[in-house]
């Protein structure tokens, strides 16, 4: 908050909105966050607190709904009307465009797929159910797969991952197990949302290519809904880590030009 009028003196501009990325369950209408377990956040005003502060229309958005929004607009997915983006940043969240529009369901609270039920029996997680999708496919995951320690910078999970891109075998043999509950995920998230492609952002988009392959084939063959859309998508994202910062820039946007 206080960089704020700074940064817009350096820039030259007069800010006339602010568009926030919050990775957790936020109310869209006012910006609540009702849960950040990453950032230990719980029931934070965040909206409300920054449109007092900054003095300026401020939107709050879920991290993986910005995603999509971006990814929709400026990346991968420009053109499509149904895609579902896919982070990965320490937890996994879903984005979802549905007919051109983002899916909010009730308040906003939609797409929290890292924590669909896939693992009877498996590891707890910290939203208070066990055997969670993102606990077989979030950072923690990749530091399992990859010999780290689950407490690993995201620097030294990241260099793991491009050392193994000489090594089309060696990549498949250390990730497999991943490869598989990344799929198994990724099945049920084109089954339920019928998308014309899934990008995967984040940490996914380090991921060597025969093993992004082999998911991308595994998906098409093994949904249901894949086969008759003829055939769904997986790419990664080729936005970089700046996709939801673009994605909150554009949902700020969009509400300044709804009020034109
Ligand atoms: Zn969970």
């Amino acid at each position: 908050m206080e960089s704020a009028g700074p940064l817009a003196a350096d820039l030259g501009v007069r800010p006339v909105a602010c568009g926030i990325s919050v990775p957790g369950v936020v109310r869209r209408a006012d910006g609540h966050v009702h849960e950040a377990p990453n950032l230990r956040w719980s029931d934070v005003a965040l909206g409300t607190r920054l449109t007092r502060a900054l003095d300026m229309p401020v939107v709050v958005g879920n991290d993986a709904e910005l995603g999509a929004l971006a990814e929709n607009l400026r990346g991968r997915a420009t053109g499509a009307s149904d895609v579902v983006f896919v982070s990965a940043d320490i937890g996994v969240g879903g984005g979802v465009i549905a007919q051109s529009a983002s899916l909010r369901g009730g308040a906003g609270y939609l797409g929290e797929i890292g924590h669909m039920a896939v693992h009877p029996g498996g590891r707890p997680c910290y939203c208070g159910s066990t055997g969670c999708w993102e606990t077989e496919v979030g950072e923690a995951a990749f530091c399992r797969a990859l010999g780290l320690p689950e407490t690993s910078s995201r620097g030294r999970v990241v260099a793991a991952l491009r050392a193994l891109r000489a090594d089309d075998e060696g990549a498949r043999r250390r990730l497999g197990d991943l490869a598989e509950w990344l799929t198994l995920g990724l099945v049920n998230v084109v089954n339920l949302f019928g998308p014309e492609l899934v990008v995967l952002g984040d940490l996914f988009t380090e991921l060597p290519t025969p093993v992004l392959d082999d998911v991308d084939r595994a998906v098409r063959a093994r949904s249901l809904v894949s086969r008759a859309l003829g055939g769904v998508r997986v790419r990664t994202s080729a936005l970089g880590t700046d996709v939801k910062l673009l994605g909150a820039a554009e949902a700020a946007f969009e509400d300044v030009l709804d009020t034109v």
